[in-house]
């Protein structure tokens, strides 16, 4: 069972849920970009920089319950 405090190591985004609007984007500016339709883009990389409870944060504030966070225990 993983742990609560496990590093995240990737979002994922439910493009059948995602509306766009570009709050997680807001959250992690570094990590996250917006295409011309205002869609996320995340650089993978980026968000292997950013603390832990600042990912966890966008996921949790998503209106849509779009994103889902990867961890490793
Ligand atoms: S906050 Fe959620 S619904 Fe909004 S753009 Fe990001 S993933 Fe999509």
């Amino acid at each position: 069972m993983r742990s609560p405090s496990s590093t995240p190591t990737g979002l994922t985004i439910d493009w059948s849920r995602c509306d766009g609007h570009g709050l997680c984007a807001a959250l992690l500016p570094d990590a996250i970009s917006l295409d011309d339709w205002g869609y996320p883009v995340i650089d993978e990389r980026r968000l292997t920089e950013q603390s832990g409870g600042d990912v966890r944060r966008a996921v949790s504030v998503c209106p849509a319950l779009a994103l889902r966070l990867s961890v490793e225990g």
